[in-house]
């Protein structure tokens, strides 16, 4: 779209940094730095919420940041997350703030087992969060934590998991791609499809929250509403996303204007681009797990032509971190996934 791009983070060659015109390194914490990042730039986003508010404020004193300070802040934290979204009759699972052990003897006697304690700050893909299935769990529960807030939240008995990716620009408009829906294993994303096998109803609901609460916010760029199903169809917001998410990789390949774009578009301040999904399409993750044996055989994913490859230029390949994904386009969402599955099924017999 002819944008110059310049990264700031605390790592070097990063995945942004490596398509980037320039990058510069430097602590998120190294407010001169950050002053300095800010003058050389004409719009500020980021691709994740951690980063701290006074970085966002510093930056907020030479340029625009999208989406605003306050939004990062109320969503880097999930009790400040629920409270907002509970505050403004949002839908969300019933929690309690956890300070002291005794909070967490009472929450549990109020919302019951099972649940889910969860730290309140630093938390993604299940990291920072316990189950609890009886009384006797709650002191090591409550040790787990090491001393940080908590949300002790009730235990969702989910038919399925959805999402919804959405973006709104600089003249309030909002658009969004349905309702996609998501497995996850081990608390990490692991297949996307698009669109979900939910009933018109639950899109509309779905859709109407996720316009709701990004207006509530004031947000401009794209963000994502993850939601439980519950088997009496109820919608339940997990959490927001304020960001391009996961969920809305498949976009990239399944539609006339991806997430991404849409974040550059709402920043840029330009209009949005259409959300239309030229095939039905679903995402598969590729976990650093794959690499125990050195680097995937590539080919064998890309035997269907329908199956697109992203790798993000990780250097480090952990188990269970984000490394690519797999997107398939198939006449249905569930043909997708299937395809989809079966590509990286042939990565790992590969191996
Ligand atoms: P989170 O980091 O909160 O998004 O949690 C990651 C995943 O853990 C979710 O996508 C769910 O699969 C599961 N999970 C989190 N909270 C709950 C809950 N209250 N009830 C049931 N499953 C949950």
């Amino acid at each position: 779209m002819g944008y110059r791009v310049h990264t700031f983070s605390p790592d070097s060659d990063t995945p942004t940094g490596q398509v980037a015109d320039l990058e510069t390194t430097a602590s998120y914490d190294n407010l001169d730095q950050v002053r300095e990042f800010a003058q050389s730039v004409d719009v500020i986003t980021f691709e994740f919420e951690n980063v701290p508010a006074a970085c966002v404020e510093a930056a907020n004193e030479f340029v625009a940041v999208h989406p605003r300070g306050e939004v990062l802040h109320t969503t880097q934290n999930r009790l400040r997350e629920k409270t907002f979204l509970a505050g403004h009759g949002f839908p969300v699972a019933p929690f309690r703030h956890i300070k002291e052990i005794d909070d967490l003897y009472r929450a549990t006697d109020e919302i019951g087992f099972p649940c889910v304690l969860k730290t309140a700050g630093f938390g993604y893909d299940g990291k920072g969060q316990v189950r609890l299935a009886a009384r006797h769990d709650i002191e090591s529960a409550f040790a787990s934590l090491g001393g940080t807030d908590a949300v002790l939240e009730a235990f969702v008995d989910f038919a399925k998991e959805v999402s919804v990716v959405c973006v709104r620009d600089q003249a309030g408009a909002f658009a969004h791609y349905g309702v996609i829906e998501n497995e996850h294993k081990n608390h990490i994303l692991d297949i996307s499809f698009a669109p979900a096998e939910v009933t018109e109803q639950t899109t509309l609901r779905a859709v109407e929250i996720a316009r709701n609460i990004a207006e509530k916010m004031g947000y401009i760029g794209t963000l994502c509403i993850e939601f439980f199903l519950a088997s009496d169809q109820r919608l339940l917001v997990n959490e927001i996303a304020p960001r391009p998410h996961n969920s809305g990789h498949l976009t990239f390949d399944a539609c006339v204007t991806s997430q991404f774009e849409q974040q550059v578009r709402a920043v840029c301040g330009l209009p949005l681009g259409s959300t239309e999904f030229l095939r039905p399409a679903a995402m598969a993750n590729l976990l650093g797990d794959m690499w125990a044996d050195g680097e995937p055989d590539w080919a064998a994913a890309l035997t269907d032509p329908n199956v697109k490859l992203h790798l993000y230029g990780k250097l480090d390949a952990r188990p269970g971190r984000k490394m690519g994904h797999l997107t398939a386009l198939a006449s249905d969402a569930v043909a997708a996934a299937a395809l989809v599955r079966k590509a990286r099924g042939r990565l790992e017999a590969s191996a």
